[in-house]
């Protein structure tokens, strides 16, 4: 029996549903990340795809920093992992926000707009006087026809409200690098095109990215070519060929020496250490097809709503059944898995093989360790939330 599944039988049925993050698990998939990545490649952590604390923690020694998008999360990974260097991103920063982050002390600053470079340089002028502020412009970048065929998220190369144009990038990295701003250093390019990439085409988006910011002509310290490593739902097991981006980036960090890469990965470094476990509450039939209620649901594990698929899981079977009435099985090979929630949206997994699952049974669904707890709808319909644990074996 594995350390999850022993952890999973250890909880009471009012433990249930929980949070289970093996922290051993995730310092070894982030150690082989990082020795498969050449010198001059920078890992930063995007934070929202999970930011529990002890995540930031356990990931410290395996990268370079942290990519935080809101004013919250700024204060957030600040305050769980202390002194280590952030990038802050996203759109719709507030001067509020910006004006902490310079208190802050931020590395650096992902500039979405026009706009927003005018506010930074006013900002910086005011509350980090005397201090230069490194700077990248994100640039949204049309790839080549074909890169991002399997792509789930593109918001490069179309129109979306992320970054810039290539042309009023180009304007913003010139006029930073003529010194129209004297607060603001110009540092590098940012990019962050799609998500769902497999290796070969995360390889050709960075090619896409380091071209274009190296034909513009200003001297760079940094290229950001952004995250969106793919994770395979419906093939748990199979990884992000890291090795082979690892060779990718490293012709490009040969190809362009003095020129340091950076990449943001969220999904493919958390999304395998996480599981939400639960048993069976109740097995029903309707019009022809099986169904258990687990206790949870999507307001837990929005993951499988939000992106269309089936959630991965794993039946642990428990021969106890404490109730005096009749305990409710699936008479057949398929059972849906639902939450408790009352919209027929409340799936986290269709048609899962399950032959005999009864009421009491646990489930245990894996890939939840990023974009799982996070982003779902905690509040709705009022159940009680689920349980959290670090296991570090
Ligand atoms: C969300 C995001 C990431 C991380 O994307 P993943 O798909 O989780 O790897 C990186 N950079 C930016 C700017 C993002 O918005």
């Amino acid at each position: 029996m594995t350390v999850l599944d022993a952890h999973v039988r250890s909880l009471t049925s009012d433990q249930l549903p929980a949070y289970v993050y093996d922290l051993a698990a995730l310092r070894a998939h982030a150690a082989t990340v990082r020795d498969v990545l050449p010198e001059r490649v920078e890992v930063y952590y995007a934070a929202k795809a999970n930011p529990e604390p002890e995540i930031l923690a356990a990931l410290g020694p395996y990268v370079d920093g942290y990519e935080v998008s809101s004013g919250g999360e700024l204060a957030h990974v600040a305050k769980a992992v202390p002194g280590r260097p952030l990038a802050f991103g996203g759109p719709g920063k507030t001067p509020d926000e910006v004006a902490a982050a310079l208190e802050l002390g931020v590395e650096r600053f992902h500039v979405e707009s026009g706009y927003e470079l005018r506010m930074l340089a006013e900002s910086a002028r005011r509350y980090a006087p005397g201090r230069r502020v490194a700077v990248l412009p994100r640039v949204n970048l049309p790839v080549p026809d074909g890169s991002l065929a399997g792509s789930s998220l593109a918001m490069g190369g179309r129109p979306t409200p992320f970054g810039m144009e290539p042309e009023q990038a180009r304007e913003v990295a010139v006029a930073l690098a003529e010194g129209a701003y004297p607060q603001l250093e110009l540092r590098g390019v940012h990019a962050h095109l799609a998500s769902g990439l497999e290796a070969a085409e995360q390889v050709r988006v960075a090619e896409t990215v380091v071209s274009w910011a190296t034909g513009l002509g200003v001297p760079l310290a940094e290229v950001n070519v952004g995250g969106g490593m793919t994770v395979d739902y419906a093939d748990p097991q199979r990884r992000f060929d890291w090795a082979a981006y690892g060779e990718g980036l490293a012709r490009l960090t040969e190809a362009h020496p003095g020129l340091t890469l950076r990449i943001e990965p969220g999904r493919a470094l958390t999304a395998y250490c996480g599981w939400y476990a639960t048993e069976v509450l109740d097995v029903k039939r309707s019009h022809g097809e099986e169904f258990a209620v687990v206790r949870g649901g999507t307001h837990h594990l929005r993951t499988p709503a939000t992106k269309g698929h089936d959630q991965p899981c794993s039946v642990l079977a428990v021969e106890s059944w404490p109730h005096p009435w009749p305990r409710p099985e699936a008479g057949g090979e398929r059972v849906t898995l639902a939450g408790q929630l009352c919209t027929p949206k409340d799936v986290l997994a269709r048609r899962v093989p399950a032959p005999g699952l009864r009421a009491g049974d646990r489930v245990v669904f894996s890939l939840a360790g990023a974009y799982a707890w996070n982003i779902s709808h905690h509040d709705f319909l009022m159940h009680p939330r689920p349980g959290f644990h670090f296991l570090d074996a």
